[in-house]
């Protein structure tokens, strides 16, 4: 059933002229894959009445069901659907129509039922997608390959403008109310290769610092650190969040709040604990937010155990998860660089205070969660740093013989600019827990489960400046159960 580029050579995407004409611009998503659910999402060109339907095969001739649905201008003329009572580990294929006009036809894939155990899971993970820096061509690779969901990792639009040698530009200014946002999430969704890799596969998301605003904590950010003037804008951020993806009509945004962190479970191979770090997380340590710079260096509080990334309940409901954890993978899906990294050049020690780094009390607690689970074998899948990282997550990092309790994977960049290689190759340097750190390309990863390894490629683009560029695999890692630890593949 699995086949690739089903869509593709179709013409099922239409010019750019006709997709112009369409009653749904942006194109069609599914996301939230369980065993017997899948969240359909569409937009709609204007507020009104609609149907969908899902049907067992691509030509939708085997129709399951139709409904209706209604785009309010409420939630900017998006549609969720919830489907309910569908068989587990299957592709389906979907559409919307209105006024007799049909969207193109969507794949998406439920997650294999609890009690099967599946012999390979195949997941992408990616981040990080600016829209100026480069075009979409990774998007495009991804959804030709066979994957049974995409992880996305957070940095889905750039809130403002940035970068060098853009190769394309914003259609606005830095965005912060609702309007602003919905408009930056319809710029990026115009793009069709990022249209096709929603197409191709079931989306499971979560979000980092640029939806809203870059390094914002919790409820202050660097350009507004009064609380209440902030919770409005990042209430307008997490609405335009909540519209634009294929998230469940229960995940709905309350006010400033939006519960993105959630557990997806495949079979008895893998249990995927999304994660969230910026909604509920201290302000950075040492007012680093505050115009004094991000490195932290002889910054005691920085070690403050009262200091929090997941926020107390998220932290709770993650301990309690890796407790009751039974699938043979556990995969942690969430934002920023896990492994600590000392930047400091010769004997000084510096951190970076936005990612785990600003958190190391927090970050052991979680490692102590996942170490004291029942299930052995965890990765750690993050974005953010815009490079492809391996890294072994020890519970002392300060101590070579501390047992290693993960394994962390970052898989580069869609198209946002990172690091140069040489900085990269400092901190690999000084820091030996990191297998790999490698900058100045673009792409994504790739993992694939079975019961005794996790093999994991980094995915990289020819050229982001060219939206024609071609795919090869940049490096290759193989976790081995019972043996955390990246090694080469
Ligand atoms: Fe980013
Ligand atoms: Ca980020």
């Amino acid at each position: 059933m699995r086949r690739r580029s089903f869509l593709f050579g179709l013409g099922a995407f239409a010019s750019p002229a006709l997709a112009q004409a369409s009653p749904f611009p942006l194109g069609v998503a599914s996301g939230c894959p369980r065993p017997t659910s899948v969240v359909l999402w569409t937009r709609a060109a204007m507020p009104g009445p609609m149907t969908w339907s899902i049907a067992e095969d691509e030509a939708m001739r085997r129709n399951l069901r139709n409904g209706s649905a209604v785009a309010e201008a409420r939630w900017g003329n998006t549609v969720h659907v919830d489907i309910e009572g569908l068989k587990p580990g299957r592709p389906y294929w979907y559409r919307f129509t209105s006024n007799g006009q049909a969207s193109e036809v969507g794949r998406t894939r439920t997650a294999p039922d609890f009690a099967t155990n599946p012999e390979t899971l195949r997941f992408a993970f990616a981040s990080c997608a600016q829209y100026e820096h480069g075009y979409y061509a990774a998007y495009r690779h991804m959804a030709n390959e066979q994957l049974d969901a995409v992880l996305f990792l957070g940095d889905y639009i750039y809130e403002a403008s940035w970068g060098r040698n853009l190769v394309r530009r914003h259609d606005g200014g830095r965005a912060t109310m609702l309007d602003e946002y919905r408009a930056r999430y319809a710029l990026y969704k115009s793009d069709l290769d990022l249209q096709r890799a929603h197409a191709a596969h079931p989306w499971i998301v979560t979000w980092d610092d640029h939806e809203v605003t870059g390094d914002y904590t919790n409820d202050i950010d660097q350009y507004d650190p009064d609380p209440a003037h902030f919770l409005v804008q990042r209430a307008a951020a997490y609405q335009a969040f909540w519209e634009a993806m294929p998230l469940s009509n229960t995940m709905r945004p309350q006010g400033p709040s939006l519960r993105l962190y959630n557990r997806y479970r495949f079979g008895d191979l893998a249990e995927v604990s999304v994660l969230d770090d910026r909604q509920y997380r201290s302000h950075h340590a040492c007012r680093a937010t505050l115009g004094r710079g991000k490195p932290l260096e002889n910054c005691d509080e920085r070690r403050d155990p009262g200091r929090t990334m997941l926020g107390r309940e998220q932290e709770a409901w993650f301990a309690d998860g890796m407790r009751g954890a039974s699938a043979r993978w556990n995969v942690l899906a969430q934002q920023t660089l896990m492994a600590e990294v000392d930047r400091g050049p010769g004997e000084r020690h510096v951190y970076w205070a936005d990612g785990w780094d600003g958190y190391p009390v927090a970050r052991q607690r979680l490692l102590d969660a996942v170490a004291a689970s029942p299930v052995k074998d965890t990765l750690v899948l993050g974005g953010d740093v815009h490079a492809f990282w391996a890294a072994d997550l020890a519970r002392d990092f300060a101590s070579a013989k501390a047992p290693v309790v993960a394994t962390e994977f970052i898989g580069g960049s869609i198209t946002s600019q990172g690091p140069p290689q040489e900085r990269l190759s400092r901190y690999a340097a000084k820091n030996p827990h990191i297998r790999a750190a490698l900058g100045e390309v673009n792409g994504y990863g790739v993992v694939v489960l079975d019961a005794k390894k996790a093999a994991v490629s980094f995915r990289r683009l020819s050229d982001v400046r060219d939206p024609a560029a071609s795919l090869s695999t940049l490096r290759r890692f193989v976790v081995e159960r019972g043996r955390p630890g990246a090694t080469p593949g």
